[in-house]
């Protein structure tokens, strides 16, 4: 995002010479529902950034304006506040975890645009909190690693927000790197950047412009059901502590105890640990095709044994399957609507947009937004 015009509009609603700070959303390549099982995620940073100009004031007030909702917000550092189910709530969460870091915050103007779809499952919220972070850390001076801002940024949308997310989205908008996808062992954060260079290939995403409700009660459910999962296999494999401790091998002998919703969702955490590991063997290798099918066995394993998909993002992948130069499509994200990603051969993705894009409009009366992304540059400051 241009920095002289965010500035503009900062300067046109409040004091001072502001700092400038973007982070970037995100699209999951595999490894979907496996963060918060403890296991393998396979994201990318997206090169669409939420910005914020900061100017610190020193009435422990923060006057964040958003201009993706057209709306201007106060929040008293002082008074205690608890959550308002608003927008607002990503960055009051982020300064709230600040303070209790030790980060006592003068208070500060902000002024938030993004062009990241928001709720459209590319995680404008991490690159919400991220940018927030950067921004609240600017008005002390203070530093803190990639690592540890990350781990502050799910905190606030845990414990603050009330979304009881995983690690992957604000860990790939701090750490994401030009023409990389980032391999993270949501256990130990141990990543690995892999390069995604290919000249022949393209990340296509394709947003299904719907969100279901039942979103944030079902993500919550699953979690429960991963738990109850592990309890369970727990009395044949003692001593694990999450679904990424258990190999396929393990579960397949012993999966005629679990009951059956419990067990196709464990089917789906296990398997999908596999297929990332095996897709990162895959890009390696410069094998695009094994890594493409592993896209479509994640899609029909999200689809049948972890049903997060529904009907838009199915008929998406379905669309996209047909398509000449398609290697791989799948729903990335929570799911529920949102996106699909695409893997492509470069030069099919013209006619693919254009078959898509109609042929989805025909069955739904809806037109998706397509997106060509190339992996990009995790939070930093625009000088
Ligand atoms: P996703 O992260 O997939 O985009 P979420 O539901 O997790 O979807 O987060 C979206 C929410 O984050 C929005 O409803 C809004 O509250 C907040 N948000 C994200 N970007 C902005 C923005 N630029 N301005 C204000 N609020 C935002
Ligand atoms: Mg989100």
């Amino acid at each position: 995002m241009d920095r002289k015009q965010v500035v503009k509009k900062f300067e046109h609603h409040f004091a001072g010479q502001p700092r400038v700070f973007c982070a970037p959303g995100r699209v999951n390549l595999i490894g979907e529902h496996t963060d918060y099982n403890d296991g393998y995620v396979f994201p990318m940073a997206i090169g669409f950034y939420t910005t914020i100009a900061v100017f610190p004031t020193r009435d422990r007030k923060l006057y964040i304006r958003s201009e993706n909702m057209d709306e201007l917000i106060a929040i008293d550092l002082d008074a205690n506040e608890k959550k308002r189910h608003h927008w607002s709530d990503y960055v009051a969460g982020m300064a709230h975890v600040l303070e209790k870091e030790g980060f006592r915050l003068p208070g500060a103007s902000m002024l938030i645009e993004s062009e990241v779809p928001v709720g459209s499952g590319l995680s404008s919220s991490a690159a919400l909190e991220m940018s927030s972070a950067l921004a609240l850390l600017s008005t002390v001076g203070g530093e803190l690693n990639s690592e540890k801002l990350a781990l502050l940024g799910q905190k606030a949308e845990n414990q603050f927000v009330g979304m009881n997310c995983g690690i992957m989205d604000q860990f790939i908008s701090m750490h994401g790197r030009e023409n990389h996808a980032l391999f993270l062992d949501c256990r130990t954060l141990d990543y690995e950047l892999v390069p995604l260079k290919s000249d022949a290939l393209r990340i296509v995403i394709c947003n299904t412009m719907v969100k279901h409700e039942l979103g944030a009660s079902e993500y919550n459910k699953r979690r429960a059901e991963c738990e109850k999962g592990v309890l369970i296999l727990s009395a044949d494999y003692a001593g694990i502590k999450a679904l990424r401790d258990v190999s396929f091998a393990q579960f397949q002998k012993v999966q005629h105890k679990l009951p059956p919703v419990v067990r196709k969702r464990c089917r789906h955490v296990i398997s999908e640990n596999e297929r990332t590991l095996q897709s990162i063997a895959a890009l390696n290798a410069d094998d695009s095709a094994t890594f493409g099918r592993l896209m479509n066995a994640s899609h029909d394993s999200l689809r049948d044994d972890y049903q997060v998909s529904c009907a838009e993002l199915d008929l998406l992948v379905k669309l996209a399957r047909a398509c000449d130069g398609c290697l791989g499509a799948r729903m990335t994200g929570g799911g529920f609507g949102g996106c699909t990603v695409n893997l492509l051969v470069a030069d099919k993705v013209e006619a693919f947009v254009e078959e898509v894009s109609k042929a989805y409009e025909r069955e739904t009366a809806l037109h998706p937004d397509i997106y060509i992304s190339v992996p990009a540059r995790g939070a930093h400051e625009v000088k």
